[in-house]
């Protein structure tokens, strides 16, 4: 696990190049959030990013993160889930989790609106899209979204906040970027048709951050460049 001195420098070279992305792209450096991924990751990465002033922090797994948020109770943090959920961990995922930003089949939709109900929760969630048509990528394919959309929007316990991608794994920008646009003309014309908001666009990662923003990315999801590789951070622990 890296230091906190470690994190602050890694947390400055990165917040730079956000700002010069948003400059690029004419956009305001407040219309992207940050979300420190802190996955596979000690407690520590959770402190860090919250005496840092970041406000919330995302997860992919139910269990990891439970016991993550237990340690740090004392924090007002919002959670996010942002890995593959089963059905069958649904409720605990409701339980754990402020946001779920993988919600990637209509069996899930109504399993979450079911728990979200029984716990008396609305829950705010985000639909997963595979806009790069990854095979290796969950979520719902571009012509199956204003299906899910609509079932969603039906479902009562649950706030729809937009769309989240995950880009296929490629040295060839052009591909994260088509991945991106693509996401983007999907939400508006999503929120054209049915009038509402979708306004959360939650696409960019350490590798794409730069291509997500200029796509119009309203949230960049930021773990390698915060903490370090993964694994390397488990070895040196
Ligand atoms: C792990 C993960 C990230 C962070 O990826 P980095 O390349 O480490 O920045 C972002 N989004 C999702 C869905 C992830 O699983």
């Amino acid at each position: 696990m890296i230091q906190g001195e470690t994190f602050r420098f890694n947390l400055a070279a990165l917040q730079s190049r956000i700002a010069a992305a948003c400059a690029v792209s004419g956009r305001p450096v407040d219309s992207v959030k940050l979300l420190p991924v802190t996955k596979n990751h000690e407690v520590e990465a959770v402190i860090y990013a919250n005496d840092a002033g970041l406000s919330a922090v995302g997860e992919n797994r139910v269990q990891e993160a439970a016991s993550k948020r237990a340690e740090a109770s004392n924090l007002d943090l919002y959670w996010e889930l942002i890995g593959h959920l089963q059905s069958n961990k649904a409720k605990e995922a409701v339980r754990v989790f402020d946001r779920i930003q993988s919600v990637d089949s209509l069996k899930l939709i109504h399993r979450l609106d079911l728990m979200a109900g029984e716990l008396g929760k609305p829950l705010p969630i985000l639909l997963q899209c595979n806009a790069g048509e990854d095979p290796r990528k969950y979520g719902f394919m571009a012509d199956a979204l204003e299906g899910a959309l609509e079932q969603a929007l039906s479902a009562k316990h649950l706030i729809v906040d937009g769309l989240m991608t995950i880009a296929p794994l490629d040295d060839e920008p052009e591909v994260a970027k088509r991945c991106f646009e693509r996401l983007r003309d999907l939400r508006d014309s999503l929120a054209d048709r049915y009038k509402i908001a979708l306004d959360e666009l939650s696409m960019g990662m350490t590798g794409d951050l730069e291509v997500a923003i200029k796509a119009g990315s309203t949230q960049i999801r930021v773990g390698t460049a915060l903490y370090g590789s993964r694994t390397q951070a488990s070895d040196s622990k």
